[in-house]
């Protein structure tokens, strides 16, 4: 089975080409500046190609991947009828998908009256798909959504105490994200343990965008993001809690719209509002090195952050028998995984400072051999669970 996964945004485009029941990759890439210029960045096997190209929009951008992978230097397939499904990443399924789904037209349309939820984002992942039904008609579509792991939240979990007709008129209420994320790292680490039942888990996916994940048996119970991403730990442009009263304040002061307050609050502040310089924790690490404050504060920030919601949710999974971390920073910085595991003792969790830094790219265990409770780095893979869901409701349909 070959799935062509698709991960459409406002102005980019990912894409990957993969045979998920032998967990296979042929190809991988993006297209960026849809709408400006345009440029295809194009990895296979070991191989990379770029090409720039006019990519007025989406549908131009999809049918240069398509030539890219079925003709020329890049060329993995012989014809886009090798491709039997479509795998699509939907941000916002809110309250209507409880599961991933195969793209109807009663799918699509459901999935734009969820525009409203996620403005910048439904709206591309849509466009992704109607352009696929027009390009290869007889290949089958499906929506993986980004917030479908978190539907078995329990409504005390869920709910934001507002008066409760907000949530009946508007369904405003927590949703999360990164759920295909969540889902794979937590399954990986359910299959680490030794236990296999009565599992406890608090996944910590740390990259641009971040957040923190109770999984009980299996099924999320509470994680940080909210009725839209911006919600929970500091990001790298996205600044995560923020109380109210001081949204209305700086709205107030500096006469603020909606869309300048959250474009704020979405793209100027976390790690780039905190250091003045960049939303990239490498830099802002090494910026700490070279004795600049504001980096050093945005690092301290970010860890305690993290470190105050793994233990809200040992104490919401009453108990811990595995913390992991993925995602960019996750997988790769050993200085803020050693930041919040510290002085986690008393929660059972012991890392040991030699495994957590050797470095490796590998799912591994980097807690001490005595501590009750296990600490993994756990390399993310979220277009394999795209990939996975899309054969699965395809061959069961
Ligand atoms: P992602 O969105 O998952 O690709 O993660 C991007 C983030 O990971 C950026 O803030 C990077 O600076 C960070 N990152 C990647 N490698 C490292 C590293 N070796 N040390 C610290 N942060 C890293």
């Amino acid at each position: 089975m070959l799935v062509f996964i698709l991960n459409a945004g406002s102005s980019s485009l990912k894409y990957q080409l993969m045979n998920p029941v032998i967990k296979k990759v042929f190809a991988s890439g993006i297209c960026e500046r849809i709408g400006i210029d345009g440029v295809l960045s194009h990895e296979f096997g070991d191989k990379k190609l770029k090409v720039d190209a006019n990519l007025p929009t989406h549908k131009e951008a999809i049918e240069l991947v398509l030539r890219t992978l079925t003709v020329g230097e890049g060329k993995v397939i012989d014809s886009i009828d090798n491709i039997q499904a479509i795998g699509h990443r939907v941000a916002h399924g809110g309250e209507s998908f409880k599961s991933s789904a195969l793209v109807t037209d009663k799918v699509i349309k459901e999935i734009e009256e969820l525009i409203p939820l996620a403005p910048l984002h439904n709206p591309a992942n849509v466009l992704g798909m109607k352009i696929c039904q027009e390009l290869m008609p007889k290949t089958p579509n499906v929506a993986v959504f980004d917030t479908v792991f978190h539907q078995t939240m329990p409504d005390y979990a869920y709910m934001y105490a507002l008066p409760y007709d907000q949530y009946e008129k508007y369904q405003i209420r927590k949703y999360g994200f990164h759920g295909t994320s969540h889902y794979y790292v937590s399954n990986e680490a359910r299959g680490m343990l030794d236990k296999k039942r009565n599992t406890r888990i608090v996944v910590c996916h740390l990259g641009n965008g971040s957040s923190v994940t109770a999984v009980l048996n299996g099924k999320s119970i509470d994680t940080s993001m909210g009725l839209t991403p911006v919600q929970g730990l500091m990001m790298g442009t996205r600044s995560g809690d923020v109380g109210a009263g001081a949204i209305q304040y700086m709205m107030k002061q500096e006469n603020l719209t909606i869309d300048e307050i959250s474009e704020l609050m979405n793209k100027k502040s976390g790690i780039l509002g905190i250091s003045g310089k960049t939303s990239d924790l490498r830099e802002v690490l090494d910026g700490m090195q070279e004795g600049d404050d504001r980096c050093r504060l945005a690092v301290d920030m970010v860890a305690y952050n993290i470190k105050k919601y793994v233990g809200s949710y040992v104490a919401a999974l009453d108990g811990i028998d595995a913390l992991c971390f993925t995602g960019g920073i996750g997988e790769n910085s050993a200085l803020i995984r050693e930041i919040v595991c510290t002085g986690l003792d008393g929660m059972g969790l012991v890392l040991d400072p030699i495994k957590n830094n050797r470095k490796r790219n590998d799912s591994r265990d980097i807690a001490t051999n005595s501590s009750s409770a296990r600490i993994f780095v756990i390399p993310t893979n979220e277009e394999y669970v795209i990939a996975n869901d899309t054969y699965e409701v395809v061959t069961k349909s």
